[in-house]
C-alpha cells in the first residue's frame, strides 16, 4: 500500500506548479512566507506552497480587473472551447488529481475520483451554457417603446472555498463565473489548496488568459478577503463554507453592494416514513450519512425513522456502520478515511458526548482505527434527544444521530426545527406523501427515495441560513450575470 501511495502521490505532487498564479506569473508570497501542506492520515508533510500576504491579494485583484475588460469581449464560443478543454485535461489527469486530493484531504481514492469527475463536469456543464446567454427584446406594453434586457459578465470575482470537497468547489464557481465573462480570484481553504493549484495550472495550461484565474493560497483569510471586500473594483463574492463565516462575509459585502452567492451550513433530515423500503432507505443513509467521512453539508445530520421501522432500520443500519473500513485513503480497502484535523476529530466526540450525557444510547459495534493519523470510528446513536447540540449543530464526521417519529406532521415539525435549510432526504412509497414533503420540508433541496442529490445540471443551494443564490445548472450562471434594461424608442 505505501509504495502504490508513494508512486500515485509523486505523479500527482507533479501536477501541482510551484508558486501561486497572479497575472499569469506563478509567483512566490511577497513576504517570502510559506505554509505546510499536511496529509491527516500520516500527519506527514506533503508540500510547502506561498502563502499569500494583503498585498498579494491586492495584486491578484489588480491581474483580474486588468483582464476583465478583454475576457468579457470574447467570443462566448471561445470561452466554452476553453472550458471544455479544461474538461477534456481534468479527465486525462483524474488519478493523480484524485491522489491529491486524497492526500490532502483523506478520502478514500474511490471517492475522490468520483469528485474529481464531477468538479470536471461543471466545466463540461458551463462550456455548453456559456453560448446560451441569453438576453430579450420585446414592446413595452403601452406600445410606447421598446424594452431591451442586456446580460452582462458581473465583473471581478472573488471566489472562496473550503476544503472538504477540495476540487468541486473550486470547479463549481470559476466554471459559471469564466462562462458568463467574469475574471476571479480564488482563495482556497489552507488545509487543501494542492488541488486548486492543480486546477490553476491546468486552467494556464489550455490557454485561459493571464489575469482571468487568479489563486491566493494564504494564512491570513480575514485580513486579504476584509481588504478586497473594501476595494470598489471586486464586484461580486461567491463563498462556500460555514454559516457564521458567510455571515461575517455578507456584512463585509455590504460596503460595496457586492453580489453575493453564499453555499452554507446544513442541518439535513433524512425520513425513513412507515411505507419505506427498507433496504432502500438504509442504502440511501449510508450514502447521505457517509460520503466524505460525513464531511458534507448534505450529510444527513438528524435521522427521523417512523416508529414501526425504528428498531429493524437502526439494526440494519448499525450493522453496516461497523462493517465500515477505517483507514488510509490510498489503501483500496478503506471505505472511511480520517477527518481533516484534530479541531474535527474533538468536536466529532463532543458531540457525541453530549448526546450520551442527555439520554441517547451508542447502539454499534466499535471498528478499529489506525493510530496516527485524524481518524474517528463510525458509530450509530439512538434517541438523540431534540435538545442535544449535534441536533442542532452539523456533526460532520461519522456519527449517525436516529430518532423516531409516529406522524407526519411530527416529522414535518421536527425536520423545518432549524435555522438551516439546504436539503431534506425522504424515503416512502406513497406518492401522495412524497409530494407532501416536496412542499413542505423547508430546504433548497430534497432527495426523495435517494440519498445523493449533487449535479452539476441542478441548482444546488439552500434557503434559511443554508444560504443565498445556487450553484450549477443554468441558474449557477446567472449568479455571474447582471441584467442591463435599455429603453429604446
Ligand atoms: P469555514 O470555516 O467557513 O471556511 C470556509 C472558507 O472560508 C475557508 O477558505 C476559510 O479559510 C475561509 N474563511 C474563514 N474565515 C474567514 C474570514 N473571516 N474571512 C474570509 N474567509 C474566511 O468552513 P470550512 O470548515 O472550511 O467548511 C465546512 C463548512 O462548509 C460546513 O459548514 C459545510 O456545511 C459548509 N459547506 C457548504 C457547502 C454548500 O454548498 N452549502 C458545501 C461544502 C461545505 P480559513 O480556514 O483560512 O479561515
Amino acid at each position: 500500500m505505501t509504495s502504490r501511495r508513494n508512486e500515485l502521490l509523486d505523479a500527482a505532487l507533479r501536477m501541482v506548479p510551484s508558486g501561486m498564479p497572479i497575472a499569469g506569473e506563478w509567483r512566490e508570497s511577497s513576504s517570502g512566507a510559506t505554509s505546510d501542506v499536511e496529509d491527516p492520515a500520516t500527519l506527514e508533510t506533503l508540500a510547502t506552497i506561498p502563502d499569500a500576504t494583503v498585498d498579494d491579494g491586492v495584486q491578484a485583484l489588480d491581474a483580474a480587473v486588468e483582464a476583465q475588460a478583454a475576457w468579457a469581449a470574447t467570443a462566448p464560443r471561445e470561452r466554452a472551447e476553453l472550458l471544455r478543454k479544461v474538461f477534456d485535461a481534468i479527465m486525462a489527469a483524474q488519478e493523480p488529481l484524485a491522489a491529491l486530493m486524497t492526500a490532502e484531504m483523506g478520502k478514500p481514492l474511490e471517492q475522490s475520483m468520483g469528485e474529481v469527475a464531477y468538479a470536471a463536469e461543471f466545466f463540461r456543464w458551463f462550456s455548453e451554457e456559456a453560448a446560451r446567454i441569453e438576453g430579450r427584446w420585446s414592446i413595452s406594453p403601452a406600445g410606447t417603446h421598446h424594452t431591451i434586457v442586456i446580460p452582462r459578465p458581473v465583473g471581478p470575482s472573488l471566489l472562496i472555498t473550503p476544503w472538504n470537497f477540495p476540487l468541486a468547489m473550486g470547479a463549481r464557481k470559476i466554471a459559471p463565473a469564466l462562462a458568463a465573462g467574469c475574471t476571479v480570484v480564488l482563495k482556497p481553504a489552507p488545509q487543501t489548496p494542492l488541488s486548486s493549484l492543480a486546477l490553476g495550472g491546468i486552467i494556464e495550461k489550455v490557454g485561459v488568459p493571464a489575469g482571468v484565474v487568479n489563486i491566493v493560497p494564504t494564512s491570513d483569510a480575514a485580513g486579504v478577503v476584509g481588504r478586497l471586500l473594501e476595494d470598489h473594483r471586486l464586484r461580486k463574492i461567491s463563498f462556500t463554507g460555514s454559516t457564521p463565516v458567510g455571515q461575517l462575509l455578507l456584512r463585509g459585502a455590504a460596503q460595496n453592494v457586492l453580489r453575493t452567492s453564499m453555499e452554507l451550513g446544513g442541518n439535513a433530515p433524512f425520513i425513513v416514513c412507515e411505507d419505506a423500503d427498507l433496504d432502500a432507505a438504509v442504502d440511501g443513509a449510508m450514502l447521505a450519512k457517509m460520503r466524505n467521512m460525513g464531511e458534507a453539508c448534505t450529510a444527513a445530520n438528524r435521522i427521523y425513522v417512523h416508529d414501526s421501522l425504528a428498531d429493524r432500520f437502526t439494526k440494519a443500519f448499525a450493522e453496516r456502520m461497523a462493517a465500515q473500513r477505517v483507514g488510509s485513503g490510498f489503501d483500496p480497502a478503506t471505505q472511511v478515511g480520517p477527518l481533516i484535523d484534530r479541531a474535527a476529530v474533538e468536536k466529532v466526540d463532543r458531540l457525541r458526548e453530549d448526546a450520551l450525557a442527555r439520554g441517547a444510547s451508542l447502539v454499534s459495534e466499535p471498528t478499529a482505527v489506525p493510530e496516527v493519523g485524524h481518524f474517528v470510528a463510525p458509530q450509530v446513536l439512538m434517541d438523540v434527544p431534540l435538545d442535544a447540540d449535534m441536533s442542532c449543530e452539523e456533526i460532520f464526521g461519522p456519527v449517525a444521530a436516529v430518532h423516531r417519529f409516529s406522524t407526519d406532521d411530527e416529522a414535518i415539525a421536527a425536520a423545518n426545527d432549524t435555522v438551516h435549510g439546504l436539503v431534506g432526504y425522504v424515503y416512502t412509497r406513497d406518492r401522495a406523501r412524497g409530494r407532501r414533503y416536496m412542499l413542505e420540508l423547508e430546504t433548497g433541496m430534497m432527495g426523495l427515495n435517494r440519498g445523493l442529490v449533487s449535479d452539476p445540471a441542478a441548482p444546488f443551494g439552500g434557503i434559511k441560513q443554508s444560504g443565498v443564490g445556487r450553484e450549477g445548472s443554468h441558474e449557477g450562471l446567472m449568479e455571474f450575470v447582471e441584467l442591463k434594461y435599455v429603453a429604446e424608442a
